[in-house]
């Protein structure tokens, strides 16, 4: 197996991010020499939380620098640290910062990069990637003869690492800045506008919502505001992280918003998001191609639909609710708040 270095950033507290944790738990897995290169603000804290994971050497770019990211200073960074570990497979987290940096580091060092990488996996004693294409319709194993070979992971696609801290012996790197390389600073960050944080990746359980929700009903009026209450209630009972169907998003984007909280962020599938969670249940929502293509990484399909010719019925879902989405989580919610108020007594 080739030396594989693990390159990773930390976040603006300090610590790692488990995307972070993640790619260890997939550079350990292939075994062969781990060389782990960190680049922060305090590299040395960061190189302790990871002591315990069997690296033959902690390499560090650390100090007021590095500790935001920034093009210039992170790319010399990982310039200088992909350089000094000598490894030929450099494995990533696919981080915003990352990603913006490491081709072109891959091209000041005349190797390769592959971003999207969703499996990394030794194969005849060399390693090979998986990732997929046209929309996660089609699975690609990638194997390259050009070192070295810079692989960008996927979150969610490996166990993180959960190791216990113990002591590292940290090198720091010197790297060599140009001039100007600290002229850009980050001054803020502006999230898009939203009343509640609804995405959340780490969740159990997708909450997908579609159109029906804003469509006519059974008394042939339409329940936005209803819709909108039983939709967030659920979410703050299970802290599910809510996914939205093209047409209900685009409905918010027309200024006729049913759900506040949701953006054309939410959207999952062909033209959305492709989220990864254990679970997904999908409400009013039609489950047409173009937005289960997005469900690709999904454990478990559920969906509640009153159509029983709806696509979900075409083996899309594990299991189909032929009901009223309204009456189903008004009762998930009554049962929910039982609950709650059972583990209070
Ligand atoms: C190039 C291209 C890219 C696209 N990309 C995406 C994408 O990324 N994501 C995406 O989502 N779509 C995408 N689409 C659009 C997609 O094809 C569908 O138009 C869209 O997903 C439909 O949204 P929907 O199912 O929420 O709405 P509808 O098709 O209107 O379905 C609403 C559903 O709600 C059900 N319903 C109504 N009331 C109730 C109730 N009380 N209880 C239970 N069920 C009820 C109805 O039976 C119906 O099945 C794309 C299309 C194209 C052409």
């Amino acid at each position: 197996m080739d030396d594989t270095l693990l390159l990773v950033h930390t976040e603006a507290d300090g610590s790692l991010a488990k995307i972070a944790r993640e790619a260890l738990g997939a550079a350990r897995s292939l075994g062969g020499s781990l060389t782990i290169g960190l680049v922060g603000g305090d590299a040395q804290a960061a190189a302790g939380s990871l002591g315990g994971c069997g690296a033959a050497r902690f390499l560090g770019a650390s100090g007021e620098m590095f500790r935001q990211p920034r093009y210039a200073t992170d790319a010399a960074a990982a310039e200088a640290l992909c350089r000094a570990s000598g490894a030929q497979l450099i494995l990533a987290p696919a981080t915003s910062r990352w990603a913006r940096v490491l081709p072109g580091v891959a091209l000041r060092l005349g190797g390769r990069v592959d971003t999207h990488a969703t499996r990394v996996f030794p194969s005849e004693g060399a390693p090979a990637i998986a990732r997929w294409y046209y929309r996660q319709r089609m699975e690609a194993v990638l194997l390259r003869p050009q070192r070295p070979w810079i692989v960008l992971l996927e979150a969610g696609c490996h166990p993180a690492w959960t190791g216990a801290p113990a002591s590292a012996a940290l090198e720091n790197v010197p790297v060599d800045l140009p001039e100007g390389a600290i002229r850009t600073t980050v001054n803020g960050l502006r999230a898009p506008q939203a009343e509640e944080q609804t995405i959340r990746p780490e969740a159990d359980l997708l909450f997908v919502a579609g159109a029906g929700w804003t469509k006519k009903q059974s008394d042939g009026a339409t329940h936005a505001d209803d819709a909108e209450r039983l939709i967030l209630e659920f979410l703050r009972r299970t802290q599910a992280s809510l996914g939205g169907s093209k047409s209900l998003v685009d409905l918010s984007g027309e200024g006729q918003a049913v759900l506040r909280c949701m953006t054309h962020l939410n959207q999952v599938g062909q033209t959305g998001a492709t989220p990864r969670h254990p679970k997904g249940l999908s409400t009013c929502c039609h489950g047409e191609e173009p937005h289960v293509v997005g469900w690709r990484f999904i454990g478990e399909r559920r969906a509640v639909n009153l159509d029983p010719n709806c696509g979900w019925a075409r083996g899309k879902a594990d299991v189909l609710y032929i009901a009223d989405a309204f009456e189903v989580l008004r009762r998930i919610n009554a049962l929910l708040g039982e609950k709650t108020q059972a583990t209070r007594a």
